[in-house]
């Protein structure tokens, strides 16, 4: 799997259960976002790797697609096991290339193995429907197959929830899978392939390719591939989904996203405040469900400001690795440029910095770290409001009335998640009937939906029909046929030239 290159180990693409060792190519950089260093080297994949792992799950797909369901649930039971006994080294994997707090990782490690559990439930889930009796002696059933090879492409930010969001319910479905990971984050799915093949998991049934967009088209242009899932960006989101959806293959694209919570005055204001700090600063805010908004209705915007500042200058920011650190560093110098200059922009266009991430000690340090920056009195005009930071800056918007709230949460082109905090029943159900967002929660911040059910926003946050994992994984990782079967009984009826009907 890796080897020493110009003193550095390179991570290589998983084909057909074997690790590459590539000796040339491209290969980019991988850094330890804590220290800034470059620990790491990735190959960049072409389209040759690319035909290479189509070709090894084309030849797995054949004998993996007849398994029961059940003798491959019995290999994702083994898969689990393993999952769990090595979350702590893989643990470590994500916050060594992510800089995510280690609890913070272990915690993504769980919410990936629960996709693996509901999974583990394939033969139940593929359970089709049966009508005795649709006509006279006639019987109809639909049952659900596998599509064949189904690939993957997955961002940085979720080195394995993300991929697990995916493969392990399209194989479990019988289908094969070949994997793009984030070039940023690569080591995590490599391991993922490794363990599955040590589970029993035929070799070719789950691949992995490391790139970027060359490998990414590749992909969407290659008549092996039946179903790529994708999340990353909105902008490449879109893309993905019109290059798919034109190459014919089925695509589900989940991109970017602006998160609001809404303040209402009767919410509890403690746990307001503790719930946008987690929601907003954790994992550095590069998460698709953090809150970047919080709307404030009528009063409560001065006390929820001054306890948000009071408990965002009281965080811990420190490597992922550091006994508790509650917020590690950011991706690249470059994000974190990014970000800083979004703050820089917010200033110019006069929203009121409350907190100064920039200035924050930790941000003086080497790695990719900025403190958490509060901005007051945003408006839906600023580029701050408009746009993904995905970074660790909270833009407070105040506003009259409920109203006027969900009118703000509801004119965002990017819908991915809301929240909203009340003590008010009726309220909330009101929110919860009118908010356009495709996630939503009352009194918590980060409604990300458990595996049994689906994840997924609207608007400009996805592209395509089907959520992601739980019920509608399952439907989009395999196609519906229906027969209508008639056994011949001993009478003779004949040729019929009408449309069949019950009789
Ligand atoms: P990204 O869009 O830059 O990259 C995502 C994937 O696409 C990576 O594998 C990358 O190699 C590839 N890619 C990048 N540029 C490409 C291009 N021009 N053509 C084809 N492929 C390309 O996203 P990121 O920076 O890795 O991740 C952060 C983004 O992901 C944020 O916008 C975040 O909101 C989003 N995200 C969304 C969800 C969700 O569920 N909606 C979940 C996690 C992350």
């Amino acid at each position: 799997m890796t080897l020493s290159v110009q003193q550095k180990v390179v991570v290589g693409h998983y084909i057909d259960g074997a690790a590459d060792e590539p000796r040339d190519g491209s290969f980019d950089d991988i850094y330890d976002p804590a220290t800034g260093e470059v620990t790491k080297r990735v190959a960049m994949g072409t389209p040759a790797e690319v035909d290479r792992a189509v070709a090894a799950a084309q030849r797995a797909f054949g004998a993996w697609s007849e398994v029961p369901p059940v003798r491959r649930a019995a290999l994702l039971f083994a898969y689990r096991e393993a999952l769990v006994r090595e979350t702590d080294r893989l643990a470590r994997i994500i916050t060594s290339e992510h800089g995510k707090t280690l609890d913070d990782a272990r915690a993504e490690m769980q919410r990936g193995i629960e996709v693996v559990e509901f999974a583990c439930g394939i033969p139940h889930l593929l359970k089709g429907d049966l009508t005795e009796n649709v006509a006279r002696d006639v019987d109809s059933f639909s049952l659900r197959q596998p599509l064949g090879v189904c690939a993957g492409i997955t961002p940085f930010n979720f080195p394995a929830m993300v991929p697990m969001w995916m493969f392990p319910i399209s194989i479990a479905c019988g289908n094969t899978f070949v994997l793009k990971p984030s070039e940023k984050v690569p080591s995590l799915s490599v391991e993922l392939a490794r363990i599955a093949l040590e589970c029993g998991i035929p070799a070719g049934v789950l691949n992995v390719v490391h790139g970027g967009r060359p490998v990414v088209e590749a992909l969407l242009d290659h008549p092996g591939i039946r179903a790529v899932s994708f999340v990353g960006s909105t902008a490449v989101a879109r893309a993905v989904y019109a290059r798919g959806t034109a190459a014919g293959k089925r695509v589900q694209a989940l991109g970017g996203a602006k998160n609001h919570l809404v303040a209402m005055p009767d919410a509890d204001l403690e746990q307001t405040a503790d719930a946008l700090l987690g929601a907003a600063f954790g994992s550095a805010g590069e998460r698709c469900m953090a809150i970047s908004v919080a709307v404030a209705v009528g009063d409560v915007a001065e006390p929820l400001l001054a306890r948000l500042k009071e408990k965002a200058v009281a965080l811990r920011v420190d490597a992922g690795t550091a006994p508790g650190s509650e917020m590690g560093p950011l991706i690249s110098a470059e994000h974190r440029r990014r970000v800083a200059g979004y703050i820089e922009s917010g200033v110019a266009e006069g929203a009121e910095l409350v907190l100064d991430g920039r200035t924050h000690a930790a941000a003086q340090r080497d790695g990719f770290f900025l403190g958490p920056s509060i901005f007051d009195r945003v408006e839906p005009r600023m580029r701050i409001y408009r746009e993904e930071i995905f970074g660790p800056v909270l833009a407070v918007v105040r506003v009259p009335s409920a109203e006027r709230a969900l009118q703000i949460v509801n004119d965002h082109e990017l819908a991915n998640g809301a929240a909203v905090f009340t003590r008010s029943g009726g309220r909330a159900r009101w929110f919860v009937h009118n908010v356009a967002a495709g996630m939503v929660g009352v009194n918590v911040a980060i409604p990300v939906p458990m595996s049994f059910h689906s994840f997924g926003g609207s608007k400009n946050s996805l592209f395509g029909d089907h959520h992601m994992h739980g019920p509608e994984g399952v439907r989009f990782s395999t196609r519906q046929k229906t027969a209508t079967v008639r056994w011949p009984s001993n009478e003779a009826g004949g040729a019929e030239f009408v449309m069949p009907t019950s009789k």
